[in-house]
């Protein structure tokens, strides 16, 4: 599944492409992805201008001259692709090839210097699904969401708050996304592993008492910095066919320092501990019972 780092990647392989293009035309192959799509939602897009590409945790938001905002989340196997033409021989038109089985939504748009793209999502398990809202605060995907990972607003104070008296262990303390938003089960592993946090501690064990300094939770909070910077750094990671939208499949293989490494030796510098797996509400987790506390 594609986490907030491969989103942040897919958002900066569009945003050159389509920022400043008109929608010409929208091509829905099937009235639904997870969800419906919204009630005239190829008709409301056509005819805007998109102005901005941007992300909140893992939704894309594309802002249009219109006044509305299209939310597109990946789910487990979307993903955003050019026709080839582009791509592949500038000077040459290619008819785009879709695949009508897995490309779900196809638009024709103009850019102001690149002339005609055609911009195709592909889904093939449909997890994914998309929105058309006029403020965040009318989309119930977006409402309730805590601070993004990346900015200020997401520091140990913040955290301190919210953790205060709870008995939830970390792990699942940081999968809640009114806690941080966006940050998923594997970077959640990376991030503990990093600030040296055991994931089965009660979160309210990390805040301390008044006037004493949160240390443990600013170490966290550096921690998942870090391991999201990292990440979108080497372009993000993927488990499954995901495909950078700049048409590159593949991707890079990010390394992980524990997930998904049971039984191999823990990374940190001068730790003789080993990787263990365990299952948290149902989902792995990975850890070093050495330097993890
Ligand atoms: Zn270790």
């Amino acid at each position: 599944m594609p986490e907030l780092p491969e989103v942040e990647t897919v958002r900066r392989g569009l945003e050159p492409w389509v920022t400043a293009t008109r929608i010409e035309r929208v091509t829905l192959n099937r009235p639904d992805l997870r969800f419906p799509f919204p009630e005239g939602f190829a008709e409301k897009l056509a005819g805007a201008t998109i102005v901005s590409v941007g992300r909140r945790a893992k939704y894309l938001l594309f802002r249009l001259s219109n006044g509305l905002i299209w939310l597109s989340h990946l789910g487990m196997t979307g993903s955003y692709r050019f026709a080839g033409h582009i791509f592949k021989e500038p000077s040459r038109y290619y008819e785009p090839v879709i695949d009508p089985k897995h490309d779900h939504v196809v638009m024709e748009l103009t850019h102001p210097e690149h002339g005609a793209l055609t911009l195709i999502y592909a889904d093939p398990r449909r997890f994914g699904f998309m929105d058309l809202f006029r403020d965040e605060a009318d989309s119930p995907f977006l409402r309730g969401l805590g601070p993004e990972p990346l900015s200020n607003a997401f520091n140990a104070a913040e955290m301190a708050g919210r953790f205060a008296g709870k008995k939830a262990p970390m792990k699942a303390a940081l999968l809640d996304q009114r806690v941080v938003a966006g940050l998923g089960n594997i970077y959640v592993s990376e991030a503990l592993h990093r600030a040296h946090i055991l994931p089965t501690r009660a979160a309210g064990a990390l805040v301390p008492k008044p006037g004493v300094r949160p240390a443990e939770l600013e170490a966290l909070a550096k921690g998942v910095r870090a391991v999201l910077e990292e990440a979108i750094e080497a372009g993000g990671s993927t488990l499954r066919d995901f495909r950078a939208a700049d048409g590159t499949t593949g991707y890079f293989q990010h390394h992980f320092a524990v997930y998904d490494r049971e039984g191999e030796p823990c990374p940190t510098p001068g730790c003789v501990g080993t990787i263990q797996r365990i299952v948290q509400s149902g989902r792995s987790t990975y850890f070093c019972p050495v330097c993890q506390h």
